[in-house]
């Protein structure tokens, strides 16, 4: 394991009152040691987890650089399980960057994106998903997704994982011990209780599963199209949900799509919103982009706004958007109030069916709180509001655990077809693996490297 000093600058770029300059490995406290200057003690001799004033100097010049307080965190007790030294000094691209300049000239190596948490990883002080999890709290785009992430992150995904594995592991182990010892007075492992193990194990994936859509949902927003004939308040509703509602800036990159997006946080729940431009400039998403295409951001829509014009008879257009729209979480919209009736009330609640609706006046900024009420009812209407849930919501885990799924389904048929017992065996251990790969147990060093580049750095 390589253990050379990586320092990087850990604290936003920008105004903040204090930046942190963080090294980490075997020297880190000797490179801060050839920089620092304190009261009496040199770093080395100071007690572990302690905070010490005092300044920096530069070797070359002698001079005094910077004011600053030196935290000492010795190994293993640390993050990364190495020496760990943070150098607080005060805020201001400059000196931050002079500090970390010293510190490299002093030995330091600059960390590349998240090689902090890499190294806590490999030196086993967290496990992937939990890894993965800071990247999502980095990302977080609500509190609401930050409170998963910060749940994976101590491990509550982990703890679940693993005793699915052990599960698995025991079974196997009791199945050898039938068959190689038949001798040995071990519990039989019938076909019916091995059966009973895995759907209990299946089970358990398929509830983690469940949590999948939403944990997904918070953490890349709900996806969300307003549609509506010309002229009926699109470009008005968008821009009240948007002003409204403090707008999300992501920073996800390679989103090179020709679907122009925009989020905003409709209490707690992120909302992307989805072909804005479609709508700012050409009015008709379908005219602009086509049926076809219109359809399939349709279809991929977690929500749709329809909005409908209150002081405008309801169209066969507007009946066809409702058959377009068919089948998905549509909230209907009924815009222009402070304007005299002309819609049938009782008819657009007959063909919203069990949808709901929203009467606005986006003029004089009416009805948006109960439409930010109903978007959110919706949204929460499900299990997300067990605070004891654990959600997966990153794609890799769930693919992982979609394909355990699958070959523990296989195990169980194995099984019940009359295969003799430790045919299963062979899908037992692959779930196991499988499993495994969400921890990072079975993975292999490129797939890490590719995790970890997706860092900002200094984590
Ligand atoms: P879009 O074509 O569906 O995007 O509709 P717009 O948002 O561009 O609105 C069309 C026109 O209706 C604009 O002149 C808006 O100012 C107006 N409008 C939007 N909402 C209301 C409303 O609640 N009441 C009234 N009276 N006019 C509105
Ligand atoms: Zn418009």
């Amino acid at each position: 394991m390589e253990h050379d000093t990586i320092a990087a600058i850990s604290t936003p770029m920008g105004e903040g009152a204090i930046a942190i300059v963080r090294l980490s490995g075997d020297e880190a406290i000797k490179i801060a040691d050839q920089l620092y200057r304190g009261k009496k003690k040199a770093l080395k001799e100071v007690d572990s987890h302690t905070i010490n004033y005092g300044h920096l100097i530069d070797p070359e010049t002698n001079e005094v650089a910077e004011e600053v307080m030196v935290s000492v965190m010795k190994a293993p007790h640390t993050f990364t399980k190495e020496d760990i030294v943070e150098i607080n000094c005060h805020g201001g691209l400059v000196s931050v960057n002079r500090v970390l300049q010293l510190v490299l000239r002093a030995g330091g190596r600059l960390a590349e994106p998240g090689e902090f948490t890499k190294r806590a990883f490999l030196n086993g002080r967290i496990d992937l998903s939990q890894a993965e999890a800071v990247i999502d709290l980095i990302r977080a785009k609500t509190d609401r997704a930050m409170n998963v992430a910060l749940n994976q992150m101590e491990g509550r995904l982990s703890k679940l994982i693993s005793t699915l594995r052990q599960e698995l592991l025991e079974t196997v182990a009791h199945v050898e011990v039938n068959i190689d010892y038949p001798e040995y007075d071990a519990e039989e492992m019938t076909h019916d209780l091995l059966l009973n193990k895995m759907k209990d194990v299946h089970h358990h994936i398929e509830r983690i599963l469940t949590t999948a859509k939403q944990g997904k949902i918070l953490r890349e927003g709900l996806s969300t199209v307003i549609v509506g004939r010309p002229n009926v308040g699109k470009s008005s509703l968008l821009n009240s949900l948007v002003h409204e509602n403090k707008a999300i800036v992501t920073d996800v990159p390679g989103t090179t799509r020709d679907v122009i997006e925009e989020y905003v946080n409709v209490r707690g729940v992120p909302l992307r919103l989805v072909d804005t431009a479609g709508i700012r400039e050409t009015e008709d998403i379908v005219e602009r982009i086509g049926v076809e295409r219109s359809r399939k951001v349709l279809k991929e829509a977690d929500l749709i706004l329809l909005v409908l014009n209150y002081s405008d008879e309801l169209t066969h257009e507007d009946e066809q958007l409702f058959e377009a729209v068919k089948g998905m979480d549509v909230i209907v919209i009924v815009n222009k109030t402070d304007l005299p009736e002309k819609i049938d009330m009782d008819r657009v609640k007959e063909i919203a069916q069990e949808h709901p609706v929203v009467t606005t006046s986006l003029l004089k900024e009416e009805g948006v709180d109960q439409l930010e009420e109903s978007i959110s009812q919706l949204f929460f209407r499900g299990s997300l509001e067990a605070q004891d849930m654990t959600y997966v919501s990153n794609s890799r885990h769930i693919a992982l655990l979609e394909q355990s799924k699958s070959t523990l389904e296989d195990a169980v048929s194995a099984i019940e077809s009359g295969l003799p017992v430790d045919m299963a065996q062979i899908d037992i251990t692959r779930t196991w693996e499988l499993l495994g790969e969400i921890i990072g147990d079975t993975v292999s060093e490129s797939l890490i490297d590719q995790l970890f580049s997706q860092f900002c750095l200094g984590k």
